[in-house]
């Protein structure tokens, strides 16, 4: 795996939905660690080669035929909560079974600075599922020790996917290595700290944003909606990897875990978009990374919306 380049020091990207403001915290931008058919097993070339005049570079490298993926967590700030969604990989975490998150040093909390928060600033964590590059930044290495990076929040897990992404529970969990190693050093020890919040179906945070389930990619995989003032946004987390899947609803990762669910969760997910008005903000699209839906025959079309810049 080669990476194109790992994000300094950008201008922070900012959208607005009502009164809440959402900003992308970036971890990197590079290239997926698979070739095009491997990442998506069901791809269609043709497809991509229909796509390819807007797919590239932010999306597809032909010259190194890999698609590229963003890693970045949203900051959400309304009047009452600062939260955050998803962790991305996280800093000297061991990974060797993923080499794009095998014990980064990115500065990361520099960005969520620039973004115009600290660690202190957040009250609410939410992890939309619990593989290695959305649990990362969980937790940091003090004195050895890994400690809860965000000391006042409570991090809302998944009930059902902490039942089964918990290594000491479940063997296939201990054997995938984007699950064991990234529970026992960023799950755990958030668990341990009681600072997590188990979560079972649909949990409302307050009366703009809805935790719901969204199972297929994982088995406990959430979705948050936000609702504010007659706009809509929602964070999907990892239902997509990759814009072209807004084309083939059909389309899984290799990296999805029920198979024919993940398929009927993207598919209505995206349907909510296109009905409702709903910004999308994935966790690995390229830039622009923020997307409006619409119907097109049996598939959806996107449009890119980019943020505003901050800082
Ligand atoms: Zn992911």
């Amino acid at each position: 795996m080669v990476t194109a380049s790992t994000t300094t020091a950008p201008a922070t990207q900012v959208w607005t939905i009502g009164t809440t403001s959402v900003a992308r915290v970036g971890e990197q931008i590079g290239f997926a660690s698979f070739p095009p058919e491997q990442f998506f097993p069901d791809l269609d070339r043709a497809l991509l080669e229909r796509h390819r005049a807007w797919l590239v570079p932010d999306h597809y490298s032909p010259e190194h035929d890999r698609l590229v993926t963003s890693v970045h967590s949203w900051l959400i700030r309304t009047p009452r909560h600062t939260i955050l969604v998803d962790c991305c990989g996280g800093n000297h975490k061991e990974r060797p079974g993923a080499p794009r998150f095998h014990r980064l040093d990115t500065p990361w909390l520099e960005h969520l600075r620039a973004a115009g928060a600290t660690p202190e600033d957040i009250d609410i964590v939410l992890c939309t599922h619990l593989h290695a590059d959305h649990v990362g930044w969980n937790t940091q290495l003090r004195d050895g020790r890994w400690v809860p990076t965000f000391p006042r929040a409570k991090y809302l897990f998944s009930r059902r996917e902490n039942e089964f992404g918990d290594p000491r529970r479940n063997p296939v969990a201990d054997a995938d290595p984007q699950r064991g190693p990234a529970y026992r050093d960023s799950v755990l020890p958030v668990i341990e700290a009681g600072q997590a919040v188990l979560i079972d179906g649909a949990h409302a945070i307050d009366d703009a944003m809805l935790v719901e389930p969204a199972a297929g990619h994982t088995p406990g995989h959430v979705v948050l909606k936000l609702a504010d003032r007659g706009e809509r946004a929602l964070f999907c987390g990892d239902a997509l990897h990759h814009p072209l899947q807004v084309y083939a609803p059909h389309w899984n990762s290799r990296f999805c875990e029920l198979p024919e669910e993940a398929r009927v969760t993207r598919r209505r997910l995206l349907g909510h978009c296109a009905g409702d008005g709903a910004l999308l903000f994935p966790v690995h699209f390229g830039a622009p990374h923020v997307a409006a839906i619409a119907a097109a025959g049996e598939a959806f079309a996107l449009r890119f919306v980019p943020g505003r810049s901050h800082g």
